[in-house]
């Protein structure tokens, strides 16, 4: 792989890469496969919210016919005439996308993707349409279609139909609109895939069953979600994998930034916008201490809220107690806290019982993978009354007339309330784009039919891709301290185990 890297991408000279970087001022709990609808497809996923969601045209996008400025049709999207606005939508999210736009820089000579027809299944968002110009850039071709029916920003689907995208997808697809757009995206007279980039695996499970020819000719498959993933290691277990796949989901630079970084950053932004809570002096509880319990503890004691954190493993329990956190039972502070986040990746954390002994005015949401964190389906009994006071927003009121405020029903609220920060997609879409490429120029027999996990020298060169937009300046070792180490000076620096 690294010698993919090294052909296609030349070395970036920090130097240069802090004059263009300092011109700069986005899974969740699925259906298992074998279901008729992807659960991916139903998951909300707010932060991708359409700003001129042109709610008001009810005529589906189906029994439309539209073209772009140059004629072409081959897509369907909700409107056509929006692609300006995606289009700087596009551009704003550009910037803090460095190392993509990096990679196009370094791309143009050479096209490591040259001939590479990329089938994508991910959320439609502007900052998938700076990986999927990123790949068109380094010589793919793309169809793409959305793997969440709520998620695709429609003024962004437009600008990549303008451009020449076949986009398949708009906000608010039905079920069967969502197999239809995936469909349309891979079942084209003329044009088959050779490449697969999918976000929980509904696009591969498509191709498995209604067109396993195809795999004659694909040559990988990137996955992209931890759901996903899941399906591809059972699909390789019973020997039915035919191609090799490529996990992104448990490469460092996913699970270190996407889980930490990401969460610290869009927790406050997820409550305040549905609540207008203030966090200061604020009780909280947060259940489980793993990267995505840390980075949300680490943004509430900043904003001075007291947080007690519930673990079951000793040594997260330790680290929490080590960062100044109280360790709790949740049955110990759940009479007195404001506020309970779930962060487990567990079901039933929080059950009824809990519910019930909440305070007038809990904020209650969860942070984690599915939506079973929090018990929601016990709070549908008749004595307890709903009110949707916002988006996303339910009151849940007792018959004494106490009410628990409950976001997003208990689905990650980040995704489903608030935005996710660009610079952390960016990681994540490079580590996607530099799969793809390694995939699809490795010789014969690098890699068989099986799942296999990105080399770490690949994601320490995803860090180092984007180390300059700090102007960081990354030591180097010395030929002695090398030997010393028993290390290339050029890394891998870590062994792959290192997390
Ligand atoms: P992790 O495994 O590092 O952390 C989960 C922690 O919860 C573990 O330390 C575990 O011991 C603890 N735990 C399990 N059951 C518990 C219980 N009943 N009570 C208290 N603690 C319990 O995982 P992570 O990377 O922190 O991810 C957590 C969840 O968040 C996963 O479901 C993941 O898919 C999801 N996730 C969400 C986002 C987001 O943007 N919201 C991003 C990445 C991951």
């Amino acid at each position: 792989f690294v010698q993919i890297v090294k052909r296609y991408i030349i070395q970036i000279q920090f130097a240069d890469q802090k004059q263009e970087f300092n011109k700069r001022p986005t899974k969740i709990g699925r259906r298992s496969l074998s279901r008729s609808i992807s659960q991916s497809s139903t998951d909300s996923y707010g932060s991708a919210a359409s700003y001129t969601d042109s709610s008001d045209d009810e005529t589906s996008p189906r029994d439309k016919q539209q073209k772009n400025s140059k004629g072409n049709g081959d897509f369907c999207i909700k409107n056509i005439k929006q692609a300006d606005f995606g289009r700087r939508e596009i551009e704003i999210a550009e910037q803090e996308m460095p190392a993509l736009m990096a990679l196009r820089k370094r791309a143009q000579g050479e096209k490591p993707l040259a001939g590479a027809k990329v089938v994508g299944c991910t959320h439609i968002t502007a900052q998938t349409a700076v990986l999927m110009e990123t790949l068109s850039a380094l010589g793919a071709q793309c169809r793409w279609a959305a793997c969440n029916i709520y998620s695709t920003q429609n003024e962004v689907a437009a600008a990549l139909a303008e451009g020449g995208f076949s986009v398949f997808a708009w906000k608010g697809e039905s079920e069967d609109d969502f197999w239809w757009c995936i469909d349309r995206c891979v079942n084209l007279e003329g044009w088959q895939p050779n490449m697969i980039l999918d976000d929980g695996g509904d696009l591969t499970h498509w191709i498995y069953k209604k067109y396993p020819n195809m795999f004659k000719k694909i040559k990988g498959i990137v996955e992209e979600s931890v759901t996903g993933v899941h399906r591809l290691y059972q699909l390789s277990k019973a020997g039915k994998l035919c191609v090799p796949a490529m996990n992104v989901n448990d490469s460092v630079t996913k699970q270190k930034f996407d889980n930490l970084y990401c969460c610290r950053e869009s927790i406050l932004d997820g409550l305040k916008r549905t609540t207008d809570v203030m966090f200061g002096g604020k009780q909280v509880v947060v259940c489980g201490y793993g990267e995505v319990g840390k980075g949300c503890c680490a943004a509430l004691k900043a904003m001075g809220s007291i947080v007690y954190v519930t673990e079951i493993d000793p040594i997260c329990a330790l680290q929490a107690c080590m960062d100044g956190f109280r360790l709790v039972k949740l049955n110990e502070v759940i009479r007195q806290v404001d506020i309970v986040i779930t962060c487990t990746g567990n079901k039933n954390v929080v059950v009824r019982e809990y519910l019930d002994r909440m305070k007038n005015g809990c904020i209650v949401c969860n942070m984690g993978h599915s939506n079973t964190e929090i018990d929601v389906a016990s709070l549908r009994t008749p004595e307890l009354t709903w009110e949707r006071v916002r988006s996303q927003v339910d009151h849940v009121i007792w018959p004494d007339g106490k009410r628990i405020v409950l976001l997003a029903e208990g689905r990650l609220l980040n995704l489903s309330c608030s935005t996710v920060p660009t610079f952390v997609l960016s990681i994540t879409a490079t580590t996607q784009a530099l799969a793809l490429i390694e995939l699809y120029n490795a010789p014969e027999g690098r890699y068989k039919q099986d799942v296999y996990l990105l080399p770490k020298k690949m994601d320490e060169y995803v860090a180092s891709l984007h180390l300059p937009t700090f102007d960081a300046h990354l030591t180097e070792l010395s030929d002695e301290q090398a030997k010393y180490l028993g290390l290339n000076k050029n890394g891998p620096f870590k062994p792959n185990y290192y997390r």
